[in-house]
């Protein structure tokens, strides 16, 4: 069922990509590229992974849906190999090679594999207080870039604009009380890219931002902090909003501390956008630790020589690109699959090597 490959000198080899998300791809695609067979797991309905919920990208507000066909695109010209709904459910090692044992209980022998499971949303439910779940304007960083497609018509309250939306930052993330002391790193620069693009539907719309710091580490993000400042009046207040609670019309009233002027702030919104951070994902997460792969203190896995090559792990053949290794871009997800891949290619020349 799988096709053989012409880069080896030796045996065909085989290499079992888990998770179809930009890295899993990218990866893919370049080991097909130098005639490596492989196989891409995805327990999803299609590929893409979390690109496929977002509605315009940071730093550029680049359509997503653009990328995401160009990333099928090359898929499919390529011929990879795509098993959707079919979720990898045991990674074992078996001789030289691992049994790839899939949720139908499918089992298949591959060379090397290469983990690029990516992430999973915090849920934003274990911060009570914000009343997410109950209160229906209080919505994620995700469910706000389903609302901003088509105009931002999800946005509107009884056909109206909404008139004013305020973000809260590092919801799940830097926050002892819900054990996650490390920063989601993409969440402020997708609070400033959404602020942006609210406002760009609807000028009138008042924006605020509450943050702790904000941490615009990537190419453009600064200048897109700046450009959500100056040229759409976003507003950025210092200061943790302490609680949220619905009112009789449906809106919502914050209570928050503006940690500069050292004041306490309330306003009403219409709705309320928690930027929730990214968590490993649990269940690719167990079966991985039974296979003895090393996770740092977040969960995400680790490299036992993350400066020099990253994407190795403490089980030889076995290799790790994207967000599963911490919070990652896309563009960063995209290189560290194609580096992954070259990884793999060296672990499998030296293996043809060794079994001539
Ligand atoms: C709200 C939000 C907005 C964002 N906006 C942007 C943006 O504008 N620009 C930008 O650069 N980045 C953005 N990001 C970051 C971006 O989503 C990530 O960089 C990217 O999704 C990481 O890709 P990945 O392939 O590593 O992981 P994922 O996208 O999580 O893909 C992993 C894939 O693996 C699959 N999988 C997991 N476990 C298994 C298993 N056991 N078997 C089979 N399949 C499995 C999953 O179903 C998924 O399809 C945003 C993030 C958030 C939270
Ligand atoms: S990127 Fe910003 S919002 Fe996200 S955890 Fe870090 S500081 Fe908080």
């Amino acid at each position: 069922m799988y096709q053989h490959n012409r880069y080896q000198k030796g045996k065909p080899q085989q290499v079992a990509v888990v998770g179809a998300g930009v890295a899993g791809l990218s990866a893919a695609l370049t080991l097909k590229k130098q005639g490596v067979g492989v196989v891409v797991f995805e327990k999803d309905e299609s590929p893409g992974g979390h690109l496929q919920q977002w509605h315009a990208l940071f730093p550029d507000r680049e359509p997503a849906a653009g990328v995401l066909d160009l990333l099928k695109q090359e898929v499919s010209e390529q011929k990879i190999s795509l098993r959707t709904q079919t979720e990898v459910a045991a990674v074992t090692p078996s001789g030289d090679k691992f049994r790839i044992e899939t949720s139908q209980g499918e089992q298949n022998e591959f060379d090397a594999v290469l983990l690029a499971t990516g992430f999973q949303l915090f849920d934003a439910a274990r911060k009570e207080e914000y009343g997410y779940g109950i209160y229906q304007r209080v919505i994620t960083s995700a469910g706000l870039e389903q609302r901003l497609g088509h105009g931002g018509t999800g946005l509107t309250v009884n056909g109206r604009p909404p008139h004013r939306v305020a973000f809260v930052h590092c919801v799940g993330s830097r926050d002892e009380k819900v054990g996650n002391h490390y920063c989601s790193k993409v969440c402020c620069v997708t609070g400033v890219k959404q602020a942006i693009t609210i406002k760009e539907h609807f000028p009138q719309c008042e924006v605020l931002n509450f943050y702790m710091d904000l941490r615009m580490f990537g190419t453009g993000y600064e200048e897109l902090y700046r450009e959500a400042q100056e040229k759409w009046g976003v507003m950025f207040i210092r200061g943790r909003v302490s609680e949220a609670s619905q009112m009789y019309d449906g809106t919502i009233q914050l209570k928050a501390e503006d940690t500069l002027m050292g004041r306490p702030v309330r306003a009403t919104v219409d709705w309320l956008v928690l930027l929730v951070g990214m968590e490993p994902e649990k269940r690719a997460q167990l079966w991985a630790r039974s296979l003895g792969l090393r996770t740092g203190q977040a969960g995400f896995f680790s490299s036992p020589e993350k400066f020099l090559h990253p994407s190795l792990t403490t089980v030889n053949g076995v290799f790790t690109a994207g967000a599963c290794t911490g919070p990652a871009s896309i563009p960063e997800s995209v290189s560290q699959g194609r580096a992954a891949a070259i990884s793999v290619l060296e672990f499998l020349a030296k293996k043809d090597e060794a079994g001539k």
